[in-house]
């Protein structure tokens, strides 16, 4: 599908508003329809440059919304739940999170800090079918998103 999403290309340059496409959710993906995202420092710390990532870069770390679609072995979440987006997701099978420490997930750090899923690839593209990393695998500075299952914290329905 195509979405609007906040890019940036190069530290100290303004975020630039583009369409997007945005892969389905692959095996256990999820995407939700964004309704809210905080703007953060740690966001921030990607323009100045601060923070290294792979560019060009969807920011965005603090979303909500509702699910609209799941991918192949997503038993957890379902369309039409609404989700907090979490950006430190955890495996519950690495063992950090066999230790109590899911925080430092030995599944998830990596990608997460790549900008990618946990496959390695990211679902989203430019026009020119170029790549754009996803920051904490979220992505949140758009209208859309694909994330991990994990990322998912479900919520009472909000009212609208
Ligand atoms: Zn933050
Ligand atoms: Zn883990």
């Amino acid at each position: 599908m195509q979405i609007q999403a906040a890019v940036l290309y190069t530290p100290n340059t303004p975020f630039i508003l583009e369409t997007l496409t945005l892969d389905d959710p692959r095996a256990g993906e999820v995407r939700v329809k964004i309704a809210a995202c905080g703007v953060c420092h740690s966001d921030y710390h990607l323009v100045t440059g601060t923070t290294r990532h792979p560019l060009p870069v969807v920011c965005g770390h603090e979303g909500a919304g509702v699910v609209e679609a799941v991918g192949e072995g997503v038993t957890r979440i379902q369309p039409g739940d609404h989700v907090i987006l979490n950006w430190a997701p955890a495996c519950g099978d690495c063992w950090y999170c066999r230790h109590d420490k899911p925080n430092l997930c030995a599944t998830f750090t990596d990608p997460i800090w790549a900008g990618v899923m946990l496959d390695g690839t990211t679902r989203l593209h430019l026009p020119n079918g170029d790549l754009v990393y996803a920051y904490c695998g979220l992505a949140s500075f758009a209208d859309h998103v694909v994330v991990p299952e994990q990322s998912c914290i479900p919520i009472a329905a909000m009212s609208r």
